[in-house]
């Protein structure tokens, strides 16, 4: 896929993941951006930054926003996506621990890993998402158990700032997350939509 202009992350989106980090759930949506330049496709290495000791993975729904959008209503969201695509926001855990904010955590490249992106189904609640490592499934969630659904964050990021074509919002991570470690493949899949899939390297 394309690199998207912007992307926009949200945190603590499934109650699950919530409590295995140890955080409460929040009130509204939890954002954060991660750099474009952190963008892989399928099939490219993620590479472990020697700054940290705790890379993890981290299975998301991703939404190619197709219109620009600002100040949306959630009612009229939907029709302002492109696609869908397999998400995995990689993250240097330990330094998001210790980190006041999370730029560099979630910033190292390669730690945006995106498939190729799909049409969107009709009821976005029933997409689901699996993350495999190795072939052993470690996450598997569907978009009707987030916090905030779909049309709700769009709306919501819209508020904030503007929407453009290509932008990627990478909708949270359900419980489940766990280190990488040289060697791994790492595989994240919209069922039957997208699918990315990585090997893991220590960075050269
Ligand atoms: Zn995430």
């Amino acid at each position: 896929m394309n690199r998207p202009g912007k992307i926009v992350c949200v945190g603590r989106n499934y109650v699950e993941h919530a409590k295995e980090l140890g955080n409460a759930m929040p009130t509204e949506p939890l954002i954060f951006l991660k750099p474009p330049s952190s963008v892989i496709a399928s099939g490219a290495a993620i590479e472990l930054p020697p700054q940290s000791k705790q890379v993890e993975f981290e299975g998301e729904i991703g939404v190619v926003i197709g219109r620009r959008l600002r100040h949306v209503r959630e009612a009229d969201a939907a029709a302002g996506i492109a696609g869908l695509v397999a998400v995995n926001d990689v993250t240097a855990r330990d330094l998001q621990n210790t980190d006041g904010q999370w730029t560099r955590a979630k910033g190292f490249d390669t730690f945006c890993a995106i498939g190729e992106p799909a049409p969107p189904p009709a009821d976005l609640a029933a997409v689901e998402v699996v993350t495999r490592v190795n072939g052993a499934e470690r996450q598997r969630a569907k978009a009707a158990q987030m916090a905030f659904a779909i049309p709700r964050l769009i709306a919501y990021i819209s508020g904030i700032m503007t929407l453009e074509p290509g932008d990627l919002i990478a909708t949270g991570t359900p419980a489940g997350v766990g280190p990488l470690a040289p060697g791994d493949t790492v595989e994240v899949e919209l069922v039957g939509l997208s699918l990315v899939r990585n090997s893991v390297v220590r960075a050269p």
